[in-house]
């Protein structure tokens, strides 16, 4: 029989298959189930970008591409990362197969067996998997006691890294809280990886969603440029989660070595797709901004229905998700809700923030009206 190596052992499927594998089975009855566990955006991906992705095929951009990435892309990341205030030249970049191959490769690259890496919970489930994988030891801070914000838990960073620490991942907005750093928070970060010598992932896959706050690049800070692999990709913002496009951006002793990694494994991003990333960078603001304000349109709605229910949220600045409080065992209630209900959540535990469930709200109004009044109809609230 085959022998399965340690690396995949330590990890576990996703911990939300539970609850699609059931929402799954609901729908396959003739249940009408409202997902609000899904992490993608609702809306097409803008028309121009499949035109240019059908003009760069028909112009014959099929073939294997720079490993790196495509100069004419490349060039148009550089153009968005420095208006982002970050130094950064095409030497500096990766385009990779989605922001979540830019992150295996950057955690591959830095983390050896035994290597601190520091997360901030709650967190996004593939950070502590890609860790694992790498083989580091994970030492986690909870912002859930300080509604998910850094600032005030910047004293609980402060006593969890220590000279030992080698990488710590920040995520503004943050999936799964929906929470933006202050700046005030971002500068604490600096000085204590300025300090330890901390190598710092900055995954920004969220920044243009932001409900009237801005979210600041950590690479742009002073003393940050040469400690910092800013992590981007065009999933979220551009609704191109099927195309698998992203990034790194980093100093170049790291580009060299995660590029290794890189043409070793998937060669490169789809040549096609990457000509398609240009036209998302430089001809889409107008619908970048329609779902932004579709996005805050619906979390001012969910806040208020929530509160007419007396849920306390913690009001999120960015992204499309927010926590839910709910009874201890979440993954008891997310399941029940969803049986009951009809109404999919992902539990808090996956992220680790027990007592929450995280509800997306990449879904319509009148689907966001219907999972509540069902919550609430159901006792759930
Ligand atoms: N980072 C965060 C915080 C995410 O939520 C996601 C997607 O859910 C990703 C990275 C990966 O995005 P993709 O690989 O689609 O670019």
């Amino acid at each position: 029989s085959m022998e399965f190596a340690d690396r995949v052992g330590r990890v576990e499927p996703s911990a939300t298959l539970a609850i699609s594998d059931l929402a799954s089975k609901l729908e396959a009855e003739g249940k009408d189930v409202v997902d609000l566990s899904v992490g993608e955006p609702d809306f097409p991906t803008p028309e121009t970008v499949i035109e240019a992705a059908k003009d760069a095929m028909d112009a014959g951009h099929t073939g294997y591409a720079p490993s790196n990435g495509v100069p004419a892309l490349k060039d148009a990341i550089v153009e968005k990362l420095t208006a982002d205030g970050i130094d950064c030249g095409p030497e500096n970049l990766i385009v990779t197969p989605g922001a979540k191959q830019a992150l295996y490769e950057t955690v591959q690259s830095l983390i050896d067996d035994g290597d601190e890496v520091v997360l901030l919970d709650p967190a996004w489930v593939s950070y502590e998997a890609m860790v694992k994988l790498a083989g580091g030891s994970l030492n986690r801070v909870d912002l859930a006691s300080h509604d998910f914000q850094l600032e005030p838990a910047l004293d609980d960073l402060a006593d969890a890294v220590s000279d030992d620490t080698e990488l710590l991942v920040v995520n503004s907005p943050s999936n799964p809280t929906g929470a933006v750093y202050t700046d005030a928070a971002l500068e604490g970060v600096r000085d204590l990886a300025v300090e330890h010598d901390i190598t710092v992932i900055s995954d920004e896959i969220y920044d243009e969603i932001t409900f009237g706050v801005e979210q600041t690049s950590l690479a742009s800070l002073d003393g940050m440029g040469d400690r910092t692999v800013t992590i981007n990709g065009f999933s979220k913002a551009y609704s191109m989660t099927g195309w698998r496009l992203g990034y790194i951006c980093a100093p170049e002793a790291l580009i060299s070595q995660a590029g290794k990694l890189h043409s070793h494994s998937v060669s490169s991003a789809v040549n096609f797709v990457q000509h398609a990333g240009i036209e998302a960078l430089q001809n889409t603001d107008d619908e970048v901004e329609e779902m932004r304000a579709a996005f805050e349109e619906r979390r001012d709605m969910l806040v208020d229905l929530l509160a007419e229910h007396d849920v306390d949220v913690a009001v999120p600045d960015g992204a499309f998700y927010m926590m839910l409080p709910v009874d201890d065992d979440d993954q008891a209630w997310a399941e029940a809700a969803l049986e009951d209900a009809h109404v999919a959540t992902v539990p808090g535990s996956a992220f680790g923030a027990p007592g929450y469930v995280r509800i997306s709200y990449a879904a319509s109004e009148e689907r966001l009206r219907e999972a509540v009044e069902r919550l609430a109809e159901n006792g759930y609230f």
